[in-house]
């Protein structure tokens, strides 16, 4: 218990009693109303490149990637084989945890060992009609591949005639983005705790040569002792040079990505900087009300020097400028030490890193759980029947696009 990160524990509000985030000792004396800040998820987006120079870098990447078969980046990737087979009718379906583009997470519990898991249902044809093939494939070998104490753990993969099945362990904590949002904004040493624990989770995807590219509050999870899982790994790819897809969310994107240009793993610390910023203020750093696309990526383009700084840390500001450089080869964690500069920033000066990856310090939040299928700190969502046709036996036309999610009819 003993720490060095003094974070106590700061009073964050119950996600069951949303009033009370009103007599937190840190809540802005601003309502989300004013703040105008949605508490809709932001949707990540997956764009196709258009431009001739475009096409001519998409062929090049095609081509190459022929000339790599998938082995390659599974052998790379020393893929950790996952521990069984399953099938959908091991499961019983409870509820929504959370929706995506191309399908849901549902909690379920396992029929055999009466535990309780997530499972992600992604439909093949709704996949291959939004050229998400590949980043599918990629979010599996993936998640096969790490082993992190604050990254979702895959059990398995299968699949029937319309559906791909991802089996994780189900994380009761709810997310990060929900939190915030009741909350506000963050403390500074609270907001220190779960960039800390990012920051590992970055530190060691990009050891592996992975990168992540969609941090953002709603895709990191809170398991029942308050650390993080960072779930969604929809983007993440395995990559020892550079990559050009435009894909991530608007707020997060860092100025190369918008910039048709190739980028690398920095975009991740760019991503967190970013974080930082929305931890600490309640917004991104480039927000307005109504914004559009293209004056978010103007802004983004221009730089932080465009940005209205409330009065943070002078450490954190620090730390967030040193990520959100525009220019990638100056940033933070992209320089000759790596993440050690990282780890080394005065902000992060009182955390044991050590006993962090650890999970020996004492989160600031404890999520409520009243017990072990306790989904309460997730919101509702319309079940709309969704789970009454999984399983169905349909025309397979995409069967042969997914080699890896084992085949299991119900
Ligand atoms: P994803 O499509 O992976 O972004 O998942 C959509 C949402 O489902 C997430 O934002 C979470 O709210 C929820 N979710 C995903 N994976 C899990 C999990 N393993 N445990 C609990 N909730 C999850």
């Amino acid at each position: 218990m003993a720490s060095k990160l003094h974070i106590g524990h700061h009073r964050v509000i119950d996600s069951s009693d949303s009033s009370s985030a009103a007599s937190s000792s840190y809540t802005s004396a601003q309502s989300l109303s004013t703040l105008s800040l949605s508490l809709e998820h932001r949707a990540s987006i997956s764009t196709e490149r258009t431009s001739l120079h475009e096409w001519v870098k998409t062929q090049n990447e095609v081509l190459h990637q022929a000339q790599r078969p998938m082995q390659t980046e599974e052998t790379a990737l020393q893929v950790r084989r996952t521990k069984g087979s399953y099938r959908l009718t091991d499961f019983i379906i409870q509820r929504t945890l959370g929706t995506g583009s191309f399908g849901r997470v549902h909690l379920v519990r396992s029929k055999h060992n009466l535990r309780f898991y997530a499972i992600k249902v992604l439909g093949k044809e709704k996949i291959v009609r939004m050229k998400q093939e590949s980043h599918t494939r990629n979010e599996q070998l993936i998640l096969q591949a790490v082993q992190h104490p604050f990254i979702i753990n895959l059990w398995g993969t299968f699949q029937d005639t319309a559906n791909l099945y991802m089996v994780m362990d189900f994380v009761p904590g709810g997310e990060l983005f929900t939190l915030l949002r009741r909350s506000n904004r963050f403390p500074d040493p609270v907001a220190k705790f779960y960039a800390a624990e990012v920051a590992l989770a970055l530190n060691y995807l990009h050891s592996k040569d992975i990168i992540y590219r969609d941090l953002k509050p709603e895709n990191i999870l809170l398991n029942h002792d308050g650390h993080i899982k960072i779930a969604d790994f929809g983007f993440a790819k395995h990559c020892t040079t550079t990559v050009w897809t435009l894909c991530g969310t608007p707020d997060y994107l860092a100025p190369e990505i918008i910039g048709n240009v190739r980028y690398n793993k920095s975009v991740d610390w760019y991503a967190l900087g970013v974080l930082i910023f929305e931890m600490l203020s309640g917004l991104p750093p480039f927000h307005e009300p109504d914004i559009s696309p293209v004056v978010l990526y103007e802004k983004i383009a221009q730089g932080p020097a465009c940005i209205k700084w409330p009065a943070f840390n002078t450490n954190a500001t620090d730390l967030i400028l040193k990520f959100m450089e525009r220019d990638s080869s100056k940033r933070f964690g992209n320089l000759a030490h790596g993440a050690g500069d990282v780890f080394a920033h005065p902000w992060f000066a009182e955390v044991d890193w050590k006993k962090l990856l650890n999970r020996e310090i004492t989160a600031p939040y404890l999520p409520k759980i009243a017990n072990d299928g306790d989904a309460s700190a997730f919101e509702r969502y319309p079940e709309d029947n969704a789970s009454a046709r999984y399983g169905e036996t349909t025309a397979d036309p995409y069967g042969d696009r997914f080699p890896d999610f084992e085949y299991t009819s119900s």
